[in-house]
């Protein structure tokens, strides 16, 4: 019997565990903290062995194979011993996709992975299809291996995922974009992470498709010094292109294996420039799989986001307040920015993870009218805007910071959470920022 360990007790580490276990492999899966009670229970259930609160190496090093939650980087002690030791070390894509024969569409790229993931699952869903939505979304991908039986996965896939894959190959590939964002993990080295990023196409061959935005300058650079196997699909919103998806007077323009798809932007139900390209991205991997144009047109139209990116959350005194708390990097808040069509009291600011705010300037001069910093550092953030924008105020807390948005904002404004950071200094993370943000709100 082969012995899998598995570090990390998550929802991907224990989604493998139950796969490995129904697999037929001996399985141990190992926390360095503590595992949420839910978890436990399910590893009990399904008498599966864990410890938690420590590794112990003997056991873990014994493996045949191992399974490394996304979460645990590559330097700690364990993951550097089992390298040492030349014990193979896999992410859950990796397993997981080595038990099933479903077609798997995979989404990476710096922003837009959840929306263009969900929209996609959305697309394929309405279409008839026997789809599910995996990876950083909701149910492992390993756990819904192993309990269903769909034909097609739409997986968004961080570079964590992307770094533990050997032969993992999906039918189809999204890259949506490229930023810097979590370089501390690249040891800040930002070709490493673009490397990561990449390796969702290694293993494509020229039957299989890989989707990528045009006009984006990193993925360009990388693509002409690295050979892709794959059939290159782009899509662009300032280039016009002879096959794949492009901006035609106003409509979204799908030229694709002989099949034509518009669409007039106006009718999305999405709005700015950045869902355009998701909306591009999406409608392409639906028009490969067949789904038909009045389909992908009408699930265009009702689609309305995903909970905290530039979701609307009301209208008070004919302001509108918009939560993007997902924004967790200067490029996700330049494409919020952009989208603005009124005066902008913007609430921005938590944890700088290295930002270069510079892009963010004029966008910022031209429709905001008001900085609240929400952060517990707010120095660099003050010192990039302060010439720019007449009114920045310090706030400690979400309540203050939407009460004085409240107190700014006149008739027509948008106040707008778009923080460019990452939450952990004052919130549990982003999810509890946007919660909060929207409570704040609906109190006053
Ligand atoms: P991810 O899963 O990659 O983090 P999300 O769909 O959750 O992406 O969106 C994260 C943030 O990025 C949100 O603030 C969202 O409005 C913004 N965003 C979404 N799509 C794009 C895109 N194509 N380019 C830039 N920013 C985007």
């Amino acid at each position: 019997m082969k012995r899998l360990v598995v570090l990390g007790a998550g929802e991907s580490g224990v989604g493998t565990a139950i796969l490995a276990k129904k697999e037929g492999y001996e399985v141990f899966v190992s926390d360095f903290g503590i595992i949420k009670e839910a978890y436990k229970q399910v590893l009990i259930h399904h008498e599966i062995e864990w410890e938690e609160n420590g590794h112990s190496h003997e056991e873990i090093l014994s493996a045949d194979l191992v399974m490394k939650s996304p979460g645990i980087p590559d330097r700690v002690k364990v993951v550097r011993a089992l390298n040492d030791a030349g014990v193979d070390v896999v992410s859950e894509i990796e397993f997981a996709a080595r038990f099933t024969d479903a077609q798997i569409i995979g989404i990476t790229g710096s922003n837009g992975k959840t929306t263009t993931a969900t929209l996609t699952h959305r697309l394929l869903e309405n279409g008839g299809l026997n789809v599910a939505l995996a990876g950083n979304v909701g149910h492992s991908f390993a756990k819904q291996v192993a309990e269903g039986s769909s034909d097609y996965y739409v997986l968004e896939l961080s570079s964590f995922q992307l770094d533990g894959i050997r032969e993992f190959v999906p039918q189809i590939a999204v890259l949506t974009n490229l930023s810097e964002d979590h370089l501390d993990r690249y040891d800040d080295d930002y070709d490493k992470y673009i490397a990561s990023k990449f390796r969702i196409s290694m293993n494509q061959q020229s039957e299989q498709y890989f989707i990528y935005d045009l006009d984006d300058v990193m993925i360009g650079k990388w693509m002409n010094a690295h050979p892709i196997q794959a059939q290159k699909l782009p899509f662009s919103i300032t280039k016009s292109v002879a096959e794949g998806a492009c901006l035609k007077n106003n409509e979204i323009t799908i030229n694709l294996k002989n099949k034509q798809f518009t669409m007039p932007i106006a009718s999305l139900g999405l709005e700015g420039k950045h869902n355009i390209k998701n909306a591009m991205a999406a409608s392409m991997v639906a028009t490969l799989l067949g789904i038909r144009k009045e389909t992908i047109r009408q699930s265009l139209e009702d689609f309305q986001g995903v909970e905290h990116r530039l979701e609307k959350v009301l209208k008070i005194n004919k302001v509108k307040y918009i939560n993007d708390s997902k924004a967790t990097n200067v490029n996700a808040t330049f494409y919020a920015l952009d989208s603005m069509e009124s005066p902008t009291i913007w609430i921005v600011g938590g944890v700088d993870k290295g930002n270069d705010y510079e892009p963010l300037l004029p966008l910022v001069n031209e429709k905001v009218k008001a900085i609240i910093c929400l952060g517990v550092a707010n120095e660099k953030i003050i010192n990039t805007f302060g010439n720019v924008v007449e009114m920045m105020i310090e706030t400690h807390s979400m309540k203050d910071a939407v009460q004085v948005a409240y107190r700014l904002a006149n008739k027509g404004d948008s106040v707008l959470l778009s923080p460019a950071c990452a939450s952990f200094d004052l919130f549990e993370n982003y999810e509890d920022r946007g919660r909060q943000f929207k409570d704040a709100v609906r109190n006053l």
